[in-house]
């Protein structure tokens, strides 16, 4: 037995199914997960010392690569003195003024300690400061697994959602609409019907969780409309996107603000983080100025914020995203062009240092179109380049990241690998 299956089976007595969050465990292709010993820059290696190249960078956090030495140098001057107060600390104040220089919509912030927890307390938030109950969400969004969040859209035309996770009361999801993703119209239906009662719309405002789905032109447009008439919060939840696709998010690139945002992921670095933020008459509603309760005893962790504040300086440098997004599209190119000399019909979309990858002809508008993938195609795809050390996510519902450690040399052994790939799957 390999040395990952021997850890697989062990974890799978103590921890149930073997992993801590439920994608790593391959349920969706099939196969043994890899047990990650250390990673380095593009790279991580496994329980047998294979090394591979890595698309998934932590799902996000790695953007400047893994162990990146200033990083972990910050980290271990911060945890020298000390590894949590439970009181306010100078750098917290430090990275939130980051925050709120680079994301021009944030006046005002609030540390997490996990992507959960933020859009959780910002739609706490958006209730508490509208007095009303009604949310919307977006099939195929993904904002963390708190109960209210966990819905898919029931049957029947603007209908609320049902709980797509055993141990969700319906009366807990019975608020909460659900509207496909890119569908404006329904938005405005929902807003018609809804309008006095909708406390906020929370969006992934470019989706990654069902891979990557980009919004179309008019629909971000739509959502601040309808929520500036009626009076709710509009909610983006750039935990994936923010300081990922751009320097500013997908709010820099559409000129879409909205009122609240939620980060994680990238402004940790790597370390447990999150945040919202936004509007100070908004924010002036969290205790203890106002009535909305929110709280951690780990929120502002001296070595997470140490990470970020790092991460975040090391972004602000001139032509960051730039790069970025160049190595990404060599990626995504190199991969269609690989995919079309071998016939399979593919194509792939980026954005910065995020891509999306789709086993059809055209790139996906929302999760009924993701879901048309070819989805073999994927599983084949996924485990040959796992063969030969390209780590891509174990699911086909899930974006790829790149990072600024991704030079080209390891595009171009990543495209290799891909040109052996796509021959065996016509
Ligand atoms: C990852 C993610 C979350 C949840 O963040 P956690 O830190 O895993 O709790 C929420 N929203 C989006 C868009 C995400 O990608």
């Amino acid at each position: 037995m390999s040395r990952n299956a021997e850890l697989f089976e062990r974890a799978s007595r103590s921890i149930p199914g073997g992993v801590n969050s439920p994608v790593r465990a391959f349920r969706s292709v099939g196969g043994t997960p890899r047990f990650v010993a250390r990673a380095k820059g593009p790279h991580f290696w496994d329980a047998e010392d294979k090394r591979y190249i890595d698309y998934i960078g932590s799902w996000g956090p790695a953007i400047l690569g893994h162990a990146h030495p200033e990083v972990v140098k910050a980290v271990q001057e911060a945890a020298v003195h000390g590894l949590s107060y439970g009181a306010p600390t100078e750098a917290e104040i430090e990275i939130a003024e980051l925050l709120i220089e680079r994301i021009p919509s944030i006046e005002q912030v609030r540390l997490t300690s996990s992507g959960t927890e933020a859009t959780m307390s910002a739609i706490r938030l958006a209730r508490g400061a509208t007095g009303r109950n009604k949310i919307i969400k977006f099939e195929g969004c993904y904002h963390g697994h708190a109960d209210s969040l966990l819905v898919k859209a029931g049957s029947g035309l603007l209908t609320f959602g049902n709980p797509t996770s055993a141990g969700v009361p319906p009366e807990f999801v019975a608020h909460t609409i659900v509207i496909d993703f890119n569908d404006a119209q329904g938005v405005q239906e929902a807003f018609a019907a809804h309008g006095k009662d909708i406390a906020c719309v929370i969006v992934e405002p470019m989706a990654g969780n069902m891979n990557l789905v980009k919004p179309v032109p008019g629909f971000l447009e739509t959502l601040r409309s309808e929520c500036t008439a009626h009076g709710a919060v509009l909610i983006f939840d750039e935990v994936m996107t923010g300081f990922r696709v751009g320097p500013q998010g997908v709010q820099g690139i559409t000129g879409v603000t909205p009122d609240l945002t939620t980060l994680a992921k990238v402004i940790g670095g790597g370390m447990p983080i999150g945040a919202f933020g936004g509007r100070t008459d908004i924010m002036q509603n969290i205790a203890p100025m106002g009535a909305v309760y929110q709280a951690g005893t780990l929120s502002g962790n001296p070595v997470a914020v140490a990470a970020g504040i790092t991460t975040l300086r090391l972004l602000g440098e001139p032509g960051f995203y730039d790069r970025l997004g160049v190595q990404t599209r060599k990626l995504t190119e190199g991969l269609m062009q690989c995919a079309r000399a071998h016939g399979v019909p593919f194509s792939a979309d980026s954005e910065g240092g995020m891509f999306g990858m789709y086993f059809r002809e055209q790139v996906p508008k929302g999760l009924n179109d993701v879901s048309a993938g070819n989805i073999e195609h994927f599983k084949t795809f996924f485990h040959g380049m796992l063969d030969q050390g390209v780590y891509f996510a174990p699911s086909a519902y899930e974006a790829g990241f790149v990072s600024c450690m991704h030079d080209d040399a390891i595009i171009e052994a990543t495209l290799k690998a891909a040109d052996h790939v796509f021959k065996t799957l016509n």
